[in-house]
C-alpha cells in the first residue's frame, strides 16, 4: 500500500463539475489500494478577485485581514471536494490549515513552514478516509491564519509529502508536465520525462511556471520524488527527482526566458574600492533586488557596472542611481525591453562547449548578447526582448531538444 500526495491547481477544480471529476479520479487510486491525501488550491481565479476587493477597500491592504481573506478560498474547494467524494458513496474529510496543524512562522502573506504534525491526518487515513487538506494556509503558534505566498499549494503538498513520508508526490495542472521550453513560444517544445531537483530549480527561477520554487526546493532537501501531470489525461507527466548517473548524458534539458527584468549600465566609474557598496547599498536598502552584476578590472582606471533589477523596479532605481554622487560617474544608461535567455542541464558540470554553441548560434542570428552570466549548470544571455521567440528556437533546434531522443553523450 502506497501513501500518495495529491495536488490540484485552480483550474482543476475550477467549477463543481471538475471537482467531481477530481474526487473520481481520487477514488480510483485508492480503490487501488493507495492512501489519498488531496492537497487543493482555490478555484481558478478566486485569490486574484479576493485581492481585486481588497485593494478597493484599503490601498496597500492589512496583512493579517488579507491573510484571512485570501485562505478563505481553499476551504471553499476542500470542502466541495469532501462533498464529491462523499456524493461518490466514500468517506472523506476537509481540514484547514489549523486543523492540521501547519504551524508557520508570522510573515503574513508569505509565512513559512515551521513544523506540520500528522496525527489528524494519519488518524483519518487509518479510518479510510480521503483526507483533504487546504493548501496554501497555515497557522501561527499564536493561533493567527498566516498564508504561504502566491502558488503557495505546492509547497503544502511537498511539505506533508515530506512529514508523511508519502511515496511520492503528484502536482497536477493544466500541461502535460515540464517543456523544454514554452509550447506557446515554439511548438517543437517536447515534454521532460525526467528532470532533477537542481534543474528545476534553474528552470523556475529563470522563468518557468508550472512549479512553485519553494516545492521543488523542499522536495530536493526532503527527497520526494514529484510528478507534475495533466488533469485532463492520464498520461505520464514529467518527475522531477534526485540525479542518477544517467541523466547527466543529457546536456540540455530546458531552454527558457524572463521578461522581468530591466538593465541599467553606468559608465565611466572610477575603479576603486567602494564603488560597488556605493551603487548597491541604496538599491538594496529599497527592497529591490539585483540579479546580475557585470563589472570588469581595470585597476585605477574607469570601467562600467551594468546590472538588471526587476523591471517594475527599473525606473526607482535609475532615480537613486542618477541621485548618487559617485566619483567621476559618467552617464547612467539602460533598457526596459530586454529578454533573459537560459539554457540549463546537469551535463553542463562535466561538458564544454555548450556555452560557446550558444554564443555562435546568437551570433548567427544576428542577436547581440548584452550580458552573460552562467552557473554549474546553466548559461543566461541577456538580449534585445524583440528577438526572444528567434533566439528560443534557435537554440531549441541547435541542442536537439525536440528530438525524441535527444542526443546524449559518451
Ligand atoms: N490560491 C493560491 C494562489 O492563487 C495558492 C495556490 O494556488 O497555490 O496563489
Ligand atoms: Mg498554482
Amino acid at each position: 500500500m502506497a501513501l500518495i500526495v495529491q495536488k490540484f491547481g485552480g483550474t482543476s477544480i475550477a467549477t463543481p463539475e471538475k471537482i467531481k471529476a477530481v474526487a473520481e479520479r481520487v477514488l480510483r487510486r485508492q480503490k487501488q489500494g493507495n492512501q489519498m491525501v488531496v492537497v487543493l488550491s482555490a478555484m481558478a481565479g478566486e485569490t486574484n478577485r479576493f485581492i481585486d476587493m481588497a485593494r478597493q477597500i484599503q490601498e496597500s491592504p492589512d496583512e493579517r485581514e488579507m491573510d484571512v481573506l485570501l485562505a478563505s478560498g481553499e476551504q471553499v474547494t476542500i470542502a466541495l471536494f469532501a462533498m464529491a467524494v462523499k456524493a461518490a458513496g466514500y468517506d472523506a474529510v476537509s481540514l484547514l490549515g489549523d486543523q492540521v496543524k501547519i504551524i508557520t512562522d508570522g510573515m503574513h502573506t508569505k509565512a513559512r513552514i515551521k513544523s506540520i504534525d500528522i496525527t489528524a491526518i494519519v488518524n483519518n487515513l487509518r479510518k479510510n478516509k480521503v483526507v483533504v487538506v487546504a493548501g496554501f494556509q497555515g497557522v501561527t503558534e499564536d493561533d493567527d491564519l498566516t498564508t504561504l505566498g502566491r502558488g503557495g499549494s505546492d509547497t503544502t503538498a511537498v511539505a506533508l509529502a515530506a512529514v508523511l513520508r508519502a511515496d511520492k508526490c503528484e502536482i497536477f495542472t493544466d500541461v502535460e508536465g515540464v517543456y523544454t521550453t514554452d509550447p506557446g513560444v515554439y511548438a517543437a517544445a517536447r515534454k521532460i520525462d525526467r528532470i532533477t531537483y537542481d534543474e528545476m530549480l534553474e528552470l523556475s527561477s529563470l522563468g518557468a511556471k508550472v512549479l512553485d520554487i519553494r516545492a521543488v526546493g523542499l522536495a530536493k532537501r526532503y527527497n520526494v520524488p514529484l510528478h507534475v501531470r495533466s488533469t485532463f489525461t492520464e498520461n505520464e507527466g514529467t518527475w522531477v527527482v534526485e540525479e542518477n548517473k544517467n541523466m547527466e548524458s543529457v546536456l540540455v534539458s530546458g531552454l527558457t526566458y524572463s521578461k522581468n527584468e530591466a538593465r541599467i549600465t553606468i559608465s565611466k566609474v572610477h575603479d576603486i574600492p567602494g564603488i560597488a557598496a556605493k551603487i548597491f547599498t541604496p538599491i538594496s536598502e529599497a527592497g529591490i533586488i539585483v540579479d546580475m552584476i557585470i563589472q570588469n578590472t581595470r585597476a585605477g582606471e574607469m570601467t562600467d557596472m551594468t546590472f538588471t533589477v526587476p523591471r517594475l523596479d527599473y525606473q526607482k532605481s535609475l532615480n537613486i542611481i542618477k541621485n548618487l554622487e559617485i566619483a567621476g560617474a559618467g552617464h547612467v544608461s539602460g533598457s526596459d525591453s530586454i529578454a533573459k535567455i537560459s539554457i540549463v542541464g546537469v551535463g553542463m558540470r562535466n561538458h564544454t562547449g555548450i556555452a560557446t554553441t550558444v554564443f555562435r548560434v546568437l551570433a548567427e542570428e544576428g542577436i547581440n548578447i548584452q550580458m552573460i552570466s552562467t552557473s554549474e549548470i546553466k548559461v543566461s544571455c541577456v538580449i534585445d526582448e524583440k528577438y526572444t521567440e528567434l533566439a528560443i528556437r534557435s537554440l531549441h533546434d541547435v541542442f536537439a531538444l525536440g528530438d525524441d531522443n535527444p542526443p546524449t553523450i559518451e
